[in-house]
């Protein structure tokens, strides 16, 4: 079968005859239809995260925010039978750990990164492998369409979780969204759904643009100002209650703390780069007067699934508004270089294996 496959680090990508994956007896075997495109991939690609032990090998097929179809099942699997249609979330959990028992294989003591750790091959490729299928498969409703589901297993349910459970936002709160990517996008649309008010914040136009559609309230271009969170604390009449960072670098970050008002909570959202290796200034002291709290949040704990999926029938949310350009597998070595340069708009998401 075709797939992507890194040769060396921040070369590009390679599309490859590989074998076709066999189930182990606790996994399924998904055929991919749509495939995002993730900054994830990108700092992958470039051979970051190894400080954190989460490196990736020359030889790795990239690839954590698919859906697709089942076509081959092991013979422990017993809640999914081929030909069902299902979404996968990035962080494969164990399903046994503590974590995972109650439901946060976003937490999981053994998280094995799909498409993001060597052991576990990514679905840039006509099919892939999902680990311990019964507890990580996510059975997507009939009406949703492929490629509208495709940030559900990554960036979308992330933004989802940050807001509202690690924020824990209420509507008329002021939510400041630092980076316009594909999460950022997400979080400014969710952020609206949910009754307040979101502040877009990124350099480029076109992003700011794409998040007024999404329903951004205000847009900061962050090369246009002397200071982001100055602008921010203006708009809001002296600061954000929510702010995310949604990229990973340190001005983002340090921007999205400065941006909030006494007792905000930052949510971190994006893994940093080679530049910060995970260590990033910030200002203790104001943050312990003024009560500002700091949440991690990686993904989504799959009991959550539920209320999205509730909440996408009603129409409250639409994850298919934050897809950008679709691609063929052939195209993606071109894309995920483009990313170098932030030129992405939305979610690109590969469609044609
Ligand atoms: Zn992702
Ligand atoms: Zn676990």
């Amino acid at each position: 079968m075709r797939a992507a496959v890194i040769q060396e680090h921040g070369e590009p990508l390679e599309i490859e005859d590989v074998s076709y994956p066999e189930p182990a007896p606790d996994q399924v075997v998904v055929e991919t239809e749509a495939c995002g495109v993730c900054r994830s991939d990108w700092h992958a690609w470039q051979g970051d995260w190894s400080w954190i032990g989460a490196g990736v090998p020359e030889g790795q097929i990239l690839g954590h925010e698919p859906a697709g179809i089942v076509s081959e099942v092991g013979e422990d699997v017993e809640t999914l039978e081929a030909g069902d249609r299902v979404a996968v979330p990035f962080h494969l959990g164990d399903g046994t750990c503590p974590h995972c028992r109650e439901g946060r294989a976003n937490n999981c003591e053994t998280v094995l990164p799909l498409g993001l750790s060597e052991y576990s091959q990514g679905a840039f490729a006509e099919a892939f492998a999902v680990r311990e299928a019964d507890f990580n498969c996510v059975k997507l409703p009939e009406e949703v369409d492929f490629t509208e589901m495709a940030g559900l297993g990554c960036r979308f349910m992330t933004a989802y979780h940050a807001l509202a459970d690690r924020a824990d936002l209420r509507p008329g709160d002021w939510v400041a969204v630092h980076g316009c990517g594909g999460v950022g996008l997400s979080a400014i649309h969710i952020a609206q759904a949910l009754g307040a008010h979101p502040i877009a914040v990124d350099v480029l136009d076109s992003k700011l643009e794409r998040a007024e559609e999404l329903g951004a309230i205000e847009t900061v271009n962050g090369a246009d100002v002397d200071s982001a969170p100055q602008e921010i604390k203006k708009l809001t009449g002296g600061g954000a209650d929510v702010s995310i960072d949604a990229l990973g670098i340190a001005e983002t970050c340090q921007n999205s703390v400065n941006s909030l008002g006494t007792r905000g909570s930052h949510v971190q959202v994006g893994l940093t780069t080679g530049e910060e290796q995970g260590q990033i200034d910030l200002p203790v002291d104001v943050m312990t007067m003024q009560e500002i709290d700091f949440h991690g949040s990686f993904g989504m704990p799959l009991v959550r699934y539920e209320e999205l999926f509730r909440l996408i029938a009603k129409g409250t949310l639409e994850p298919g508004k934050i897809i950008g350009e679709t691609l063929s597998l052939d195209e993606l070595p071109e894309t995920l270089a483009s990313m170098d340069d932030y030129e992405t708009v939305g979610i690109p998401v590969v469609t044609e294996f």
